[in-house]
């Protein structure tokens, strides 16, 4: 499919299993280059977009028509930081670049841990990491050359990646 070549800034999707820093990374990266952070998440909430509550997923059953529907325009004018846990129903034209931030197993397990998760959805999240779900829906969904995987196993690599990320969104053009 034709990129859209219209949009002034980029917009750039930040994804990967819970706990990986998807948040910590695009709220970092929206600070450093003003583009505007989208947390899927908080905007299904606040905006109603699902289909009621999940009792054994424990999450909100997302509508993701009505929330491609609720982001169509902002991401035809672009500039935006996309921060979700999948990737597969977006249009493939809205994004110039697909992060997949990837942990270590050990310290994803300690992070999901302290954020309260028990039972099989820490198990459930830990096997997402394991096999890699998040990279490989990626790679199915958008062409290869537009996803970059980046470890985020410590604050060290946050730093590093809302460096490198930052330089890549101050470079990029319309046109490239
Ligand atoms: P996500 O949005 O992917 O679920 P968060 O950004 O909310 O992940 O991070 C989950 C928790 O893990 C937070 O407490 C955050 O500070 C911590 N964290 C995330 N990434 C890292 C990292 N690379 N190094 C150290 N701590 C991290
Ligand atoms: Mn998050």
């Amino acid at each position: 499919m034709a990129k859209d070549r219209e949009r002034k800034r980029p917009n750039v999707l930040v994804t990967g299993t819970p706990g990986t820093g998807k948040t910590t990374t695009a709220t970092a990266l929206a600070d450093a280059t003003q583009l505007r952070h989208v947390g899927i998440g908080d905007l299904v909430k606040d905006k109603g977009l699902h289909d009621g509550w999940d009792d054994e997923l424990e999450c909100h059953v997302i509508n993701e028509d009505l929330v491609c529907d609720e982001l169509e325009d902002a991401m035809e004018q672009g500039g935006n930081i996309v921060d979700y846990h999948g990737c597969d129903f977006f249009p493939e034209r809205w994004f110039d670049l697909v992060v997949v931030l990837q942990t270590e197993n050990s310290i994803l397990y300690d992070r999901l841990s302290k954020r309260g998760y028990t039972g099989s959805k820490l198990s459930n999240n830990v096997e997402c990491e394991i096999f890699q779900v998040l990279l490989e829906e990626a790679k199915e969904s958008y062409p290869q050359d537009i996803v970059l995987a980046l470890k985020s196993d410590t604050v060290d690599d946050i730093d590093r990646n809302v460096a490198s990320l930052t330089e890549w969104v101050r470079q990029w053009h319309p046109t490239s």
